[in-house]
């Protein structure tokens, strides 16, 4: 298998990933990977589940957000994609789900804080992008949302979703479980009237370096490794039966 061939299956894989973590949102959801040293990138196809993406499906698409190759259908919300790529070439990957945490945390208005470690991963900030609820199916939305993303690795969506991103496949997706699960830790505080301890900002910044790692130093695709194989276990046991 060459290089880009094995991407395409690393994107198909991240995309079981978050099906397998919970992630799954009916037909909903996509992730998206740069073509490397080009202006075009794979996308996962419209029409299918997290947990249907596969190498046979996946698509191929430009900087404009046009498909340009793929039997498949193509996301209305391409733009969240194609903006974040244009304009940060460090990103090389790009999650949009709609976790159910997540989502429920977006709607209260409060601050992210380390409840456990995931919330470390977002210590320098985690942006917020209330512009709209709504799809992001133009191109001056998706701009806007990238503009919004910044520095960081990850947008909350104001009663919609999630948006993260990676140098690699295995970081946008991890920091995409992640998140989620700090979400959660934070509202099952909330059932008890509010963390009453967290973890200290400096205390945060030296922890998400030890834990997760920087951008690049391949940690959170450790973590990813570890998923792929839960995933491909599952689908053996599947064809077993
Ligand atoms: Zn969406």
């Amino acid at each position: 298998m060459d290089a880009i061939e094995g991407l395409k299956e690393t994107l198909a894989y991240g995309c079981r990933v978050l099906a397998f973590a919970g992630q799954s949102d009916i037909i909903w959801g996509h992730v998206s990977c740069r073509l490397p040293g080009t202006d075009t990138f794979f996308m996962k196809a419209a029409y299918l589940g997290l947990e249907e993406a596969s190498p046979e499906n996946i698509i191929t698409v430009d900087l404009e957000g046009n498909k340009i190759k793929g039997e498949a259908k193509i996301h209305s919300e391409v733009p969240i994609h194609s903006e974040i790529l244009k304009m940060y070439p460090r990103v090389n990957c790009v999650v949009h789900t709609h976790p159910s945490n997540a989502v429920a945390f977006s709607s209260l208005g409060k601050e992210l804080l380390p409840v456990g470690h995931e919330a470390c991963l977002f210590e320098s900030g985690l942006p917020i992008y209330s512009d709209t609820t709504d799809l992001i199916r133009e191109k001056s939305r998706g701009y806007d949302l990238a503009k919004c993303l910044g520095d960081k690795n990850a947008v909350l969506m104001r009663n919609h979703g999630i948006v993260t991103v990676g140098t690699t496949v295995g970081e946008a997706v991890m920091t995409a479980i992640i998140l989620e699960k700090a979400c959660l830790l934070h509202l099952l505080a909330w059932q008890f009237g509010g963390p009453k301890f967290w973890t200290d900002p400096e205390e945060a910044k030296i922890k998400r370096v030890k834990i997760y790692g920087e951008p690049g130093s391949g940690k959170l695709d450790k973590a990813f490794d570890y998923y792929v194989r839960q995933v491909k276990i599952m689908e053996a046991k599947k064809e077993i039966k």
